[in-house]
């Protein structure tokens, strides 16, 4: 008699777990507790090198791995989840950057961000530009004309990237200084500044900050002999200066800075 009971109970007990698992899933811990304990543990790993309070938060970017700031006692960062399982040299170094903005700690976070970057999110270009509302033609001058021009004059037309007016940032007071252009290599997207969008400002400046950012396009930011980021290599410099009016346009910024410092835009 005893046999065969046994019997059933073996099969019972192999049909038995992932039955249960299916009946009582609260005692799998969801993946928002399991964050939550996760990130406990970066912030105590972060507290004791840093000695003062620490508030992480985890997010998904694409673009930007980690950003911090101090509020009195207490250190404030925001990093991307490949910090979570990050080895302890990675904490320090975390942590050394993050008091002292030091350069070497920087380097070994460059690694680290390299080693892992299987981990970040992939996003098209074209899924990013999705979000991004394009607004490229001025009251006075056309983005998407002027950059189309400079596309077939200097690039053969194979530059794939949007254009558009940035909106224009609230600054009170008069502008310490402005960020003419930009280029965002991961929407492909050239942003620039809507206080360009005026008629004293000729269309030869435009296009020089059109062309500009377009050879960021072109050149991508690497790292420079000193370990630092370098966004104009000398080739990039090289490439600028056969702009049709390069002197002409570099001359006219030198005059009239003040005039777009001083501008306002109405957004
Ligand atoms: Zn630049």
């Amino acid at each position: 008699m005893a046999r065969p009971t046994r019997q059933k109970n073996v099969v019972r007990k192999r049909s038995y777990p992932a039955a249960r698992l299916a009946r009582q899933q609260p005692t799998v811990p969801e993946p928002n507790r399991l964050l939550k304990v996760w990130r406990r543990v970066l912030e105590r790993r972060l507290r004791t090198r840093l000695r003062a309070k620490v508030a992480v938060e985890i997010h998904d970017n694409t673009h930007t791995m980690l950003t911090f700031q101090r509020q009195r006692a207490m250190f404030r960062l925001r990093l991307h989840h490949m910090f979570l399982a990050a080895p302890d040299e990675v904490i320090q170094a975390l942590a050394d950057f993050v008091r002292m903005g030091d350069g070497e700690a920087s380097t070994r976070l460059d690694r680290f961000i390299e080693r892992n970057k299987a981990y970040i999110r992939r996003v098209s270009p074209e899924q990013m530009r999705k979000r991004i509302r394009l607004e490229p033609v001025g009251r006075h001058h056309d983005l998407g004309r002027i950059f189309d021009r400079l596309n077939e004059r200097y690039f053969q037309s194979r530059i794939s990237a949007a254009i558009t007016y940035g909106p224009a940032p609230r600054v009170k007071g008069p502008r310490k200084s402005i960020k003419m252009g930009s280029y965002a290599a991961d929407s492909k997207v050239i942003r620039i500044h809507p206080a360009l969008d005026q008629p004293v400002v000729p269309r030869y400046f435009v296009e020089w900050i059109v062309f500009h950012e377009m050879l960021h396009h072109v050149y991508r930011a690497r790292k420079g002999e000193d370990g630092r980021r370098c966004v104009h290599p000398p080739e990039f410099m090289e490439h600028e200066r056969r702009f049709h009016d390069f002197k002409r346009a570099q001359a006219w910024e030198d005059e009239n800075l003040d005039l777009l410092l001083r501008s306002r835009v109405e957004g």
